[in-house]
C-alpha cells in the first residue's frame, strides 16, 4: 500500500515537474524515476544509474522537494536511489516481446521504445478529435494506405498528440510491424551524432528498416537544414515504398517556420488532421475515464469542479486530478469540491488569466453584435438576438464557473436546459463553422484584452 502512496505521490509531482522544467530536461532525468517509498516524510525515488542520481541530487533537489511540499503540505526529504528494476526496463523495448526487431541498447540508439499506456482503447473520443483519431486508427490498420500517408496530427500542449502516435506503435507493432517511434528532437541529436562520427550512412540505414516511422513534435527541425534534408530522404523512402510515416506537430505543415517548401508541401499529401481544446463534455469524460482506471471513487460534482477549472490542457486536467486523489489518500479524508478546491487552489491562481466579470462577458458579447445586453436578456428571439444570446451563454460556461442555472439567470432567467442546448450548439458548430470560430474568438480578444 505504501509504494502505491510514494508512486501517487511522485505521479503527481512529475504531473507538475513537466510543466516546470524544459522537455529536454524532463526527458533526461524525470521520465524515467519511479516513487519507491514514502515514509515519515522521506520519498525514495527510484532513478536508473548513479549518473542520473548525482545530476538530481545536485541540480534539481530544491525544486523536487518544493513541488512535493506543494503536494503534501509538508516538508519531504528525497532520496535518489539506483533502482535495478528500472534499470532492466530501460534497455528492453517497450511491448518488448511483440516487437520482431532486436533492440539493444547499444546495438541501435534508434528509440523503438513507445509507450504501452498509450492505446486507442484509453483515448476518449469527442468532436474535438475524432477525425484525428479515426485517422490515427486507419493509419494503424492499413499502414501505406497513400490517403493516410503521411498522417500529420497537430495541435496545442497536451491535447493528446504524441497519445495518438503511440497508439498507432502499439496496434502496429501488435501487428509484428517494426515500428520507429522518436522525438523531432531525438532524430535531430542522433543525426547530428552521425555527422560527427561519420556514419550518416548506418543512420539512414537504421531508419530504412522500419515498417513505419512514427516523429513525434516535427516542427522541432525548424531552421536545421541538414536534418531536414536527411528526414526529406527518408521521408521519400518512406512514402515511395508504401511505408507508414505519422507525424505530430504544433502546427499545421504550412505554419512550421523554416522548413523548404517541397517537404512542406509532401507533408500536405496524406492526411492533416487537428486536435482541438477539449469541451466541457470531453473533460469531464476524461476525468471520469481516469478517475475509474484509478479505482478511486470520486463524486461527480468534484469532477465537474476540475473540469471547469482546467480548460485547455489534458496534461494538467489529470495532474488536478491526481492531486485531489493524492491530496484526499494524505488527509485520509472524502474527496469534496471544497477538499477539490483547496488541493488546487495554488494551480488556480497560477493560471495566467482571471476570470472575467460576468457583466463585462456580456456587454462584449452585446456591442460586438451591436445589441442592448437588455436585448440579449429579454425575450427577443430575432436571428442576430438568439445566436448573441447562445454565444453569451456558451462563454460564460467556458470562461466562468457558473452552474448552467446560474447562466440563466444572467440572462434573463432562462432554463438551464436551454443554456445546455446553446453551448452545445456553439461548442458543436465551432468545429464546423470558421466564421463562427473567429467571431468567438474576436469576442474572447474584447474581453481579456479590457
Ligand atoms: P501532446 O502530445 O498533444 O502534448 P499528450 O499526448 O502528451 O499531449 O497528452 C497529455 C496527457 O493527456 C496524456 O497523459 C494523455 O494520455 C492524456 N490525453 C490527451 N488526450 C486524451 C484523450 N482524448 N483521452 C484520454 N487521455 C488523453
Ligand atoms: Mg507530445
Amino acid at each position: 500500500m505504501r509504494t502505491r502512496t510514494a508512486q501517487e505521490i511522485w505521479d503527481t509531482a512529475l504531473g507538475e515537474l513537466q510543466l516546470q522544467v524544459s522537455k529536454a530536461n524532463f526527458r533526461t532525468w524525470l521520465e524515467k524515476t519511479k516513487g519507491l517509498s514514502f515514509q515519515d516524510n522521506q520519498l525514495v525515488l527510484g532513478v536508473p544509474n548513479t549518473f542520473v542520481a548525482e545530476y538530481l541530487d545536485k541540480n534539481l533537489r530544491s525544486l523536487v522537494e518544493k513541488t512535493l511540499m506543494g503536494i503534501t503540505q509538508s516538508e519531504v526529504k528525497v532520496v535518489f536511489s539506483v533502482d535495478t528494476l528500472a534499470r532492466a526496463i530501460e534497455v528492453k523495448p517497450a511491448g518488448g516481446d511483440m516487437l520482431p526487431m532486436p533492440v539493444t541498447a547499444q546495438a541501435s540508439p534508434v528509440s523503438t521504445r513507445l509507450n504501452p499506456k498509450y492505446t486507442f482503447d484509453n483515448f476518449v473520443v469527442s468532436n474535438c478529435n475524432r477525425l484525428a483519431y479515426a485517422a490515427a486508427v486507419g493509419a494503424a490498420e492499413k499502414p501505406g494506405l497513400s490517403s493516410y500517408n503521411p498522417l500529420y496530427l497537430y495541435g496545442g500542449v497536451g491535447l493528446g498528440k504524441t497519445h495518438l502516435l503511440n497508439a498507432i506503435g502499439n496496434a502496429a507493432c501488435q501487428k509484428g510491424l517494426r515500428v520507429i517511434y522518436v522525438s523531432a528532437e531525438q532524430f535531430t541529436n542522433e543525426f547530428i551524432n552521425s555527422l560527427r562520427e561519420r556514419n550518416t550512412e548506418e543512420f539512414r540505414n537504421r531508419y530504412r528498416s522500419a515498417d513505419m516511422l512514427l516523429i513525434d513534435d516535427i516542427q522541432f527541425i525548424s531552421g536545421k537544414e541538414q536534418t531536414e534534408e536527411s528526414f526529406f530522404h527518408i521521408f521519400n523512402e518512406f512514402r515511395d515504398a508504401d511505408r507508414q510515416i505519422a507525424l505530430t506537430s504544433n502546427c499545421p505543415p504550412h505554419c512550421i517556420p523554416e522548413i523548404g517548401d517541397r517537404l512542406k508541401s509532401r507533408l500536405e499529401w496524406g492526411l492533416t488532421a487537428c486536435i482541438q481544446p477539449p469541451d466541457y463534455e470531453t473533460r469531464l469524460a476524461i476525468l471520469k475515464a481516469k478517475a475509474e482506471k484509478e479505482g478511486v471513487d470520486i463524486t461527480p460534482d468534484v469532477l465537474e469542479f476540475i473540469a471547469d477549472r482546467i480548460k485547455q490542457n489534458i496534461r494538467e486536467l489529470e495532474g488536478s486530478l491526481n492531486r485531489v486523489i493524492a491530496y484526499a489518500r494524505l488527509l485520509r479524508t472524502l474527496v469534496t469540491p471544497e477538499l477539490a478546491s483547496e488541493a488546487l487552489e495554488d494551480i488556480a491562481s497560477k493560471q495566467p488569466r482571471t476570470p472575467p466579470k460576468t457583466a463585462m462577458l456580456v456587454e462584449a458579447v452585446a456591442s460586438y453584435f451591436n445589441l442592448d445586453v437588455s436585448e440579449l436578456r429579454s425575450s427577443k428571439r430575432d436571428k442576430q438576438t438568439s445566436l448573441a444570446r447562445q454565444i453569451a451563454m456558451y462563454l460564460l460556461r467556458e470562461e466562468t464557473d457558473f452552474s448552467l442555472s446560474k447562466i440563466g439567470r444572467e440572462l434573463g432567467g432562462r432554463q438551464p436546459i436551454l443554456v445546455s442546448q446553446a453551448y452545445k450548439k456553439i461548442a458543436s458548430e465551432i468545429e464546423t463553422n470558421p466564421d463562427l470560430r473567429q467571431t468567438i474568438q474576436e469576442i474572447r480578444q474584447r474581453i481579456f484584452r479590457s
